[in-house]
């Protein structure tokens, strides 16, 4: 009963779904969720992915439109199509995608086809970095503040696959990728957090990336807000073009309004005045990125509405997350650091602190990002570099001469080298500052393994 109320309270946005043909780029998580709300909005979705069946593991003639379009990309697909609905991840140079726009289809991102089909107040976290455990953090302090909140997107859950509900409170994780597809999506709240080079692979060049960003406040109106990284001059660029109220956030100046810190605590201003909203001593989470992701999720959850006191629960409650700066193992006065989630230059140079004496292991896929500009940090902030995967070369070349750097391979000998060369007092960090798609199936496989290694083979009085 309480279910069927929710659905009925579903506001109706975007266009008329009913006897549409909408094509469906990717059949993963997304593309199935997507694909199951318009055929529940009275759509004919029609499913194509370079995957064939067997590969996605779903039976034969299930998936919507049938099989014919499993296995290939082939821009046939779209004769007869009313819109085009792509999976997060789909690259602009997909040739479907890349048709379906050159001949002005309607292309929405999965992500927008579920918010028209969520009735909820909406939060949506974007920037290079700190987009999950933002975002997760918000959601924390909506639960603590007795509302019921929806994590969705990027972190896990597709925003489709919460079509057709309405909780208290909607916070959104959201993509350079899937905000370059949408043409509507006007969340209440939007925060950007940082801008650094990264997805030079997907996106021509970095204006795009900002471009892509900055899609996420073209839509709000003057009663909206954006929420800005004021330490990082490549968003505040983009301040000037903002139709929303704008709210800052720094570690460095007072901002208002907005929320900024000194040594000691969490300030929020607004009209009232400002006020110490939290003593940071009550924040578990290391490394001033972090707060900068605790200062952004407290103007977001401010500005949608969330009292002080859960703002400061929710904070207060909220533990690291794996693969983030994670400490795995202390052994020999050594201590193991997992940053695998750390996928681009800007998150690497997050993770080195010129005051830790640290042995590095970097590298991957550079997806197309130059390491050079980098140089000065790492050589300030590691002593010795292993480098691994596809990347190693290019990082190697940009960074010798400033860092000693050793070619390791693979994750197996860069441990090995590192447990041979670190001594008490020093750290050895993880933090790839690359994708993972040469060795493992994704970050988590890789920061997995990092931790199994380690494991096996640092003990207490040596290594294995
Ligand atoms: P995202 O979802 O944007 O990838 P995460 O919260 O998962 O962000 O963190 C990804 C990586 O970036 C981790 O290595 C983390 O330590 C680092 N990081 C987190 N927040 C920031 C930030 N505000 N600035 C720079 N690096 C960050």
């Amino acid at each position: 009963m309480t279910e069927t109320l929710t659905m009925n309270r579903t506001r109706s946005r975007g266009p008329a779904l009913n006897g549409a043909t909408a094509v469906v780029l990717g059949y993963g998580r997304s593309g199935k969720a997507a694909a199951a709300l318009l055929a529940r909005e009275g759509a004919r979705p029609r499913v194509t992915d370079t995957k064939d069946a067997t590969a996605l593991a779903v039976a034969p003639g299930s998936v919507p439109g049938g099989d014919a379009w499993l296995g290939r990309m082939d821009e046939a697909v779209l004769a007869g199509a009313d819109l085009v609905i792509a999976s997060p991840g789909v690259p602009p140079t997909n040739p479907v995608l890349a048709a379906a726009l050159r001949t002005g289809l309607p292309v929405h991102s999965e992500l927008e086809l579920g918010w028209w089909h969520v009735d909820a107040p909406t939060v949506a976290i974007t920037g290079t970095n700190g987009k999950t455990t933002t975002t997760e953090l918000v959601g924390a302090m909506g639960r603590a503040a007795g509302r019921e909140t929806a994590v969705v997107g990027n972190v896990g859950t597709p925003l489709s696959e919460i079509a057709g509900t309405s909780p208290d409170l909607c916070v959104v994780e959201i993509s350079s990728f899937q905000l370059f597809l949408c043409r509507e999506f006007a969340p209440e709240v939007g925060a950007l957090l940082n801008l650094t080079p990264d997805h030079l692979d997907w996106h021509p060049d970095h204006e795009h990336y900002t471009e892509s960003k900055a899609r996420l406040f073209a839509h709000q109106r003057a009663s909206d807000t954006a929420v800005l990284n004021a330490d990082d001059p490549d968003v505040m660029r983009l301040a000037s073009r903002i139709p929303s109220a704008i709210w800052t956030f720094s570690t460095r100046s007072e901002s208002r309004p907005g929320t900024w810190t000194d040594a000691e605590h969490l300030f929020l201003s607004d009209d009232a005045g400002s006020r110490s909203v939290l003593a940071l001593a009550d924040w578990h989470l290391a490394g001033r990125h972090n707060v900068e992701n605790l200062l952004a999720a407290a103007a977001c959850a401010h500005r949608i509405g969330l009292p002080d006191a859960a703002i400061a629960a929710g904070a207060r409650s909220f533990a690291a997350m794996p693969h983030r700066m994670e400490i795995v193992r202390e052994a020999n006065g050594v201590t193991w650091i997992n940053d695998s989630k750390s996928t681009n230059p800007g998150s690497l140079a997050a993770a080195l602190d010129p005051e830790r004496p640290t042995l590095l292991i970097a590298g991957g896929v550079t997806k197309g990002v130059d390491f050079s500009p980098l140089r000065q940090t790492v050589a300030a902030g590691a002593r010795v570099v292993f480098l691994i995967g596809e990347g190693a070369p290019a990082m190697d070349v940009a960074w010798r001469g400033a860092v000693r750097t050793v070619v390791a391979g693979d994750l197996e000998t860069a441990v090995a080298l590192a447990a041979a060369e670190a001594g008490p007092g020093e750290r050895v960090l993880f933090s790839p500052g690359c994708s993972s798609f040469d060795q493992f199936k994704n970050y988590a496989h890789r920061g997995d393994r990092f931790r199994e290694i380690v494991r096996e083979r640092v003990t207490e009085g040596g290594t294995r």
